[in-house]
């Protein structure tokens, strides 16, 4: 008793619960069926073995409920799933086969029986076998359907067959009416990233293409096509890239911002990276921008210039990675005391800026200093965005 927490019960009781009023409700119509009686007597007497922790011997009873009477069905579909909710996939995978090998179940209960079982061995890790269980289902029709499909995809994502993922994804955008762009741009991303590894160049740009075909604002593929082109040496096709991303999502920008200067210094176009920046600064401030700018201003100007810039800007916009820039901009200038203060401060600041997280998933609030196309937390895609505000951009 002492593994069960309330709220599990509440779930084992629910269905018994449900099974005493429909057999009282026989009772009181004077029915004396006895096989009613032999399916309550085993549902009675595995809820007993339960709450005593003889769970075999519960799942025994159960299974013997199912052979007299094929009406528990859900009832025993239902017991699978609590199972397995409780990590006992074991016990789960084998009242499901039980299930499914009844001659006698309709093709809805047989889908569903399925869908279970594919669960379970999704939950023990065991993908191919949920697999072919799922690619079953999907010669069906209705909210089966749907169901398998989106599990197939989220295996496939595990697997990361993404030529598979692609395409169940195509198919269920069809079935529901609702777009799988976002996802298929970035199995396409995924895709590109394996084949450049592997140097195939030409394949790698084609998913490029096809990803931007199925979601023009992924700036991922904007990200990946400008790095493609950096590392070929096209410095000018990877900042046409890269400079994409203002318009399909500005908040990756500083994510491309360094690579962009990179590209620009390999030009030695100096004069059209500052007209850049001071662009970037007018319509899209950030402190990465800001900051690429300081460093610009330091070098033409001097560094109080650059210092002053950074402060006036920090005025509006408090940053603790401003703050730590403006503090090394003001250590060459001070020796003595006030040096050794600045730099007790400066170790604080650097000490902050490394605890604290750099991207934040906007539908989970899994948190990181390390950029993640999809959330590890809540498993969503494009989720994952650099943190705003004074801890981050
Ligand atoms: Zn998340």
């Amino acid at each position: 008793m002492s593994s069960f927490n309330l709220l599990q019960l509440i779930c084992l009781l629910l269905p018994v619960a449900a099974l005493s009023g429909w057999y009282l409700g026989k009772r009181s119509r004077q029915v004396n069926n006895l096989k009613n009686e032999t399916l309550s007597s085993d549902y009675y007497m595995g809820l007993n073995f339960l709450l005593n922790e003889q769970t075999d011997k519960a799942v025994d009873a159960f299974i013997r409920m199912l052979d007299v009477s094929p009406d528990s069905v859900d009832t025993t579909l239902a017991l699978g799933n609590f199972f397995r909710r409780r990590g006992e996939v074991d016990r789960a995978i084998r009242i499901h086969q039980t299930l499914l090998s009844k001659p006698n179940l309709t093709t809805k209960q047989r889908n569903h029986s399925l869908l279970e079982l594919a669960q379970d061995y999704m939950r023990s890790g065991m993908y191919d076998r949920a697999e072919s269980l799922l690619l079953e289902v999907t010669n069906t029709v209705g909210n089966q359907l749907e169901i398998s499909l989106r599990s197939l995809i989220d295996i496939y994502e595990r697997e990361k067959e993404w030529d598979k993922a692609i395409q169940v994804a195509i198919r269920l955008q069809e079935i529901t009416k609702q777009s799988m762009g976002k996802e298929i741009a970035q199995y396409f991303c995924e895709s590109a990233e394996l084949a450049w590894s592997k140097g195939k160049v030409k394949t790698a740009f084609k998913y490029l293409k096809q990803g931007l075909q199925h979601n023009r604002n992924c700036s991922r593929v904007s990200l990946c096509e400008g790095n493609f082109e950096k590392k070929l040496g096209n410095f000018k096709n990877a900042i046409n890239a890269y400079k994409r991303i203002e318009y399909q999502d500005v908040t990756f920008l500083p994510e491309a911002l360094p690579l962009i200067i990179e590209c620009y210094e390999a030009l030695s176009e100096h004069q059209d990276l500052e007209e850049y920046l001071d662009y970037l600064l007018r319509h899209c401030p950030s402190i990465s921008i800001v900051l690429a700018h300081a460093e610009k201003v330091k070098e033409k100007i001097g560094q109080e210039r650059a210092a002053y810039f950074l402060a006036n800007y920090m005025n509006r916009h408090p940053s603790i990675r401003g703050l730590k820039y403006l503090i090394e901009f003001h250590l060459s200038r001070v020796v003595g005391e006030v040096r050794n203060e600045l730099l007790m401060l400066k170790s604080l600041v650097e000490q902050l800026v490394q605890s604290k997280p750099v991207y934040r998933c906007g539908q989970c609030g899994f948190a990181s200093r390390s950029m993640h196309w999809q959330c590890p937390s809540c498993r969503q895609w494009s989720s994952v965005k650099p943190i705003q505000g004074i801890e981050g951009e």
